[in-house]
């Protein structure tokens, strides 16, 4: 392998994210390697779990003279994270947006169920804004620009359309999960284990891992 070559694999390795937990392991967020640098350095890392992502190097030692080196794990359980009980109580509710309302949705028109890419998909109001419906993750779905269009603003009974799965509000796990731009395989697996048993990711999650178990 030349240089050229070892140099685009480590960047590429340096931009995953590593999923970061409190201390009793329920998931908080992404982190990029430079905020998982400051959470080793500063001590907050509590344990980890997960596979070794990468080597950073930190400071010098002022008594040895050598250069310390911290290996960063794809998970990492953090100290001192009070919000991660309120992220996880059953009153939360994640914000909306498209980005991720549509990988909720597996990139599917919910109408026709064809898949699209994000920027062909819009935001559809099951109920429309116009006839008192709200714009809060029970109401909203991922819809082809044709299909939109087609129902207008009307209600799917009215359109005589039909949805092919029932809107629903992911937990703050689920949430982070949809958030995440390229999920490891042991990541996913950890997030799957706080997925309340009836989500309706599970299916495809198993499928995503089956995947890239068989790709390796
Ligand atoms: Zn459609």
């Amino acid at each position: 392998m030349d240089r050229h070559m070892r140099m685009e694999q480590r960047l590429h390795r340096l931009s995953q994210e590593v999923l970061r937990t409190d201390v009793a392991g329920m998931p908080l967020e992404w982190v990029d390697y430079r905020v998982a640098a400051i959470l080793y350095h500063t001590g907050q890392v509590a344990y980890a779990c997960g596979s070794p992502l990468y080597r950073v190097r930190g400071g010098y030692n002022a008594r040895t003279g050598l250069r310390s080196v911290i290996e960063v794990s794809s998970i990492i359980a953090t100290h001192g994270e009070m919000h991660a009980v309120d992220r996880n109580a059953a009153g939360y509710v994640p914000p909306l947006n498209n980005r991720t309302l549509f990988k909720r949705d597996a990139n599917l028109c919910m109408y026709c169920g064809i898949v699209f890419r994000t920027s062909e998909l819009t935001r559809d109001h099951v109920r429309p804004i116009s006839r008192g419906g709200h714009d809060t993750w029970t109401n909203v779905v991922a819809a082809c620009k044709r299909c939109n269009n087609h129902k207008g603003g009307r209600t799917p009974e009215q359109a005589g359309m039909q949805l092919i799965a029932v809107p629903f509000m992911p937990t703050y796990a689920e949430y982070i999960y949809l958030k995440g731009r390229r999920v490891l395989a042991d990541q996913m697996e950890y997030l799957l284990s706080h997925f309340p048993r009836t989500s309706p990711l599970h299916a495809r999650l198993r499928d995503d891992l089956a995947r890239a178990v068989a790709l390796h």
